[in-house]
């Protein structure tokens, strides 16, 4: 049986954690969407355009090739061919990322891909419109939504690890300017699908977190299955 899991939730809510560890535990592919629109952020930052003007992204989007390949579990985003993995962490990139969300020519440009991935099966995939847009069919959908508050301290924490200087305030200000834009914007604002789970995994470890998930994949499995 193919399996299909759509996590959605904002910015630092530790979707990629969940979703990696849920991948790790079932043997799924674990497709992180969020790096497709930092890749195409990446490239309006290079191109010198304005992150108020994002929508001039569009008229170079036939120069954009973005493909994501696998070596042992681990996704790799590429950018016209070259590796840009880590280049697309950074909370620059994480803005960029935001404004071109919201142009629709990015959405549907990213779609095909999403599209393609979602339907080779035994896939979790994380993002904001996953369950709405990408997988409305998935098998089980979850939305993941901590406090800003904390989504904020994690994301801090987890970019101090990559020796990314930044303060805690200005991280949870960019959350919240981000969950703005991402849940206000026109075309595929981010917000859970009707069927979807809601999981507030504020104060929860990693480990909890992904504890309360699989229960609930295992009861809703298990219930589409009876
Ligand atoms: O998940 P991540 O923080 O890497 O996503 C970067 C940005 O990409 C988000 O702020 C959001 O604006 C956008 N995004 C989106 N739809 C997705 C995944 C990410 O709009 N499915």
């Amino acid at each position: 049986m193919s399996i299909r899991i759509a996590i959605d939730g904002p910015s630092g809510s530790g979707k990629s954690t969940l979703a990696k560890n849920i991948a790790r535990a079932l043997g799924l592919t674990y497709v992180d969407t969020g790096a497709l629109y930092r890749a195409v952020g990446l490239y309006a930052q290079s191109a010198g355009i304005k992150k108020e003007e994002a929508s001039q992204i569009t008229k170079l989007l036939p120069n954009i090739t973005v493909n994501l390949l696998y070596s042992d579990g681990e996704q790799k985003v590429f950018l016209n061919g070259n590796d840009v993995s880590s280049l697309i962490r950074t909370p620059e990139i994480s803005m960029y990322a935001s404004a071109v969300s919201a142009v629709p020519a990015v959405r549907k440009f990213l779609l095909e891909i999403q599209k393609k991935m979602a339907h080779e099966g035994n896939v979790i995939m994380d993002g904001r419109d996953i369950g709405t847009v990408i997988m409305p069919d998935a098998d089980v959908k979850i939305f993941l939504e901590p406090s800003p508050r904390e989504r904020a301290h994690r994301r801090w924490l987890e970019l101090r690890e990559k020796n990314i200087a930044c303060s805690e305030e200005e991280v949870y200000n960019d959350i919240v300017k981000r969950d703005s834009n991402d849940k206000n914007r026109e075309v595929s604002p981010a917000v859970a699908a009707e069927d979807a789970i809601y999981l507030d995994n504020s104060g929860f470890t990693a480990e909890q977190t992904a504890k309360a998930a699989l229960k609930i994949i295992n009861d809703k499995l298990n219930r589409s299955v009876l």
